[in-house]
């Protein structure tokens, strides 16, 4: 691209409605532009990304053997009735009608479709198995859309189906699509953690998340530095937690005037929040009952509810507790009339401080054997610096960007739509399907947010626009220009030309701001036949006829 005949501009202030140093960034650089509230253009320059990541992730989905096609983003309501998703999405969906006054919306995920495709082929097990995919649009009625390309109302999905008789096929197929996963980020260089997941409105089995781990992140991921563990922190849990074993004492109740939240607790009576026992008392399905957990952890209601098995989970008003007798701020276990639930660690803990259930009460050494309780499991978020259950070690918190889904979706939407074929015994039985999702320009977020430096998007060789900038100092010195566009004439498609008769500071910021990794300056040393070279943070002069040898040696190294 030679810029003194193309679409190019960056712009030299900063982007104040971009929160993010990619959004800023990709915004300056001319790569991408907001149009409204979570809907972007992606221009010249951005769009060569996006398709070099595009194209990283179609090599490895064909080379997986899943085959690509194309659906409509624009689909008739009835769809994601039948599948009972209209609901279940509300308005996150994108809902619109014709001139007819027919429904349609704007597809959030495309499973109603790959199950009509599959039915169009699908009779006997012998149909079995195989993958689609599509790359394509999709869209959601955020409510706060945010971080530049990571949470926006259209965005591009690779989304791919897998089709199978059982579920041992599911599991062969599952495992090809994460095998071809990991291929991709490594290719795109993204540090990423695998974690599991809630399966949450999709339905189905198992959900695991490839998380990118950047500063903006929305979810909060747990790992382990010595072994693989790490999860978000809806699902995670760590190693049960040792107590100091201490003789057991009487209890004594204490006169706590105005003293309700467990930190207030804790300064009153100058007792650490691990001594301390949080009672909260919670609504569910209509009836009330008390959860018990360490001071010093929050309440994880995730898996409170799937202790209980049910998703109708709220706290209890105040009223709701003086109904029961107890006083807010005040609720102990003992003497309660309620179901009790207690975290695990309650049964290791010796001479804890509980609330009294009278205004103004607590109670000091409290043991389990004090009170009766009707449920027990781990209920806690985890908190960073606990320990991983799988090794041992401390878990460390970071930020993390959802950039890609897979998801056994097992026989949820075949019962559901009846996407059925015949078993080797002529019997009759659902598909078993997976779901395998990976954010494109999400990808090229997270990318962006791992390299970038405060001035440049610094992109790795394989994702950047060009790879080569080609930066003529002196656009009046003929020799200059003459050699500058000789070289551009061999690396045509890999490389920039900078052939604008502006300053070369300009030249250097712009080309460095749209991240171009590899910068060949022909200034004054042309004259002794010589060329600078710079990639990274190395500079070399360089005889001009061994130039493309050397981006060559560069580029051979680097690419993947
Ligand atoms: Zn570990």
């Amino acid at each position: 691209m030679k810029l003194s005949d193309t679409y190019f501009f960056t712009l030299r202030e900063d982007v104040k409605d971009e929160e993010s140093k990619s959004g800023k960034l990709l915004v300056r650089a001319g790569m991408i532009t907001k149009i409204g509230s979570g809907i972007y253009s992606f221009l010249p320059l951005g769009l060569k990304v996006l398709k070099n990541i595009e194209n990283i992730v179609r090599e490895e989905m064909n080379n997986a053997g899943a085959i690509e096609l194309l659906m409509p983003s624009l689909i008739p309501k009835e769809y994601y009735e039948k599948s009972e998703r209209a609901e279940k999405f509300g308005k996150d969906m994108f809902n619109l009608k014709d001139r007819y006054e027919r429904n349609y919306v704007l597809g959030p995920t495309h499973e109603e479709l790959f199950v009509e495709i599959a039915k169009l082929k699908v009779k006997s097990y012998k149909d079995l198995p195989f993958n689609l995919y599509q790359i394509a649009n999709k869209y959601r009625d955020e409510m706060r859309p945010r971080f530049g390309l990571i949470r926006v109302r259209e965005f591009i999905m690779k989304d791919a189906y897998s089709f199978d008789k059982d579920e041992e096929g599911l599991d062969i197929s599952y495992n090809k699509m994460i095998v071809a996963y990991k291929k991709i980020m490594e290719r795109l260089g993204i540090k990423y953690r695998i974690v599991r997941a809630d399966t949450g409105v999709m339905g189905g089995t198992l959900s695991e998340e490839f998380q990118a781990i950047c500063d903006i992140g929305e979810d909060t991921l747990a790992y382990c530095d010595n072994c693989d563990y790490s999860t978000n922190l809806e699902v995670g849990c760590a190693k049960p937690n040792e107590y100091q074993k201490e003789e057991i004492k009487d209890i004594i109740k204490i006169h706590t005037p105005d003293v309700k939240t467990i930190e207030d607790v804790s300064k009153f009576l100058n007792i650490p929040t691990s001594h301390i026992v949080k009672s909260l008392v919670y609504n569910i399905n209509n009836k009330l009952y008390s959860v018990l957990i360490p001071g010093n952890y929050e309440l994880n209601e995730t898996k409170l509810s799937k202790l209980l098995n049910t998703t109708d989970i709220k706290l209890a008003t105040a009223e709701e507790i003086q109904n029961i007798n107890s006083e807010m701020g005040f609720v102990g276990p003992i003497g309660l009339s309620i179901p009790i639930i207690i975290d695990e660690d309650l049964i290791h803990m010796t001479n804890f401080v509980v609330g009294a259930n009278i205004k103004d009460y607590h109670l000091k050494n409290v043991n389990i054997k004090d009170f009766k309780y009707d449920y027990i499991g781990d209920l806690k978020i985890i908190k960073e610096g606990d320990l991983c259950p799988k090794c041992g070690q401390k878990l460390h918190f970071t930020k993390g960007v959802e950039v890609a889904n897979p998801f056994k979706l097992g026989t949820k939407y075949s019962e559901k739509l009846g996407l059925e074929f015949l078993d080797e015994n002529n019997k009759l039985k659902p598909v078993v399907m997976g779901c395998y999702g990976i954010g494109i320009a999400r990808l090229m977020t997270a990318i962006a947010e791992q390299n970038a430096t405060s001035t440049s998007l610094n992109w790795p060789l394989n994702i950047a626009p060009y790879k080569v900038a080609i930066i003529p100092v002196n656009m009046k010195d003929e020799h200059q220009v003459i050699v500058a566009s000789d070289l551009y004439e061999k690396l045509k498609n890999d490389a920039i030309l900078d052939d604008r008769d502006v300053r070369v500071g300009v030249k250097f910021n712009d080309m460095e701001l749209i991240g171009i990794p590899i910068q060949v300056i022909i200034g004054k040393n042309i004259n002794e036949n010589k060329i600078e070279i710079k990639y990274q943070n190395t500079t070399k002069l360089i005889d001009v006829e061994n130039i493309i040898m050397e981006i060559e040696n560069i580029t051979k190294n680097q690419l993947l």
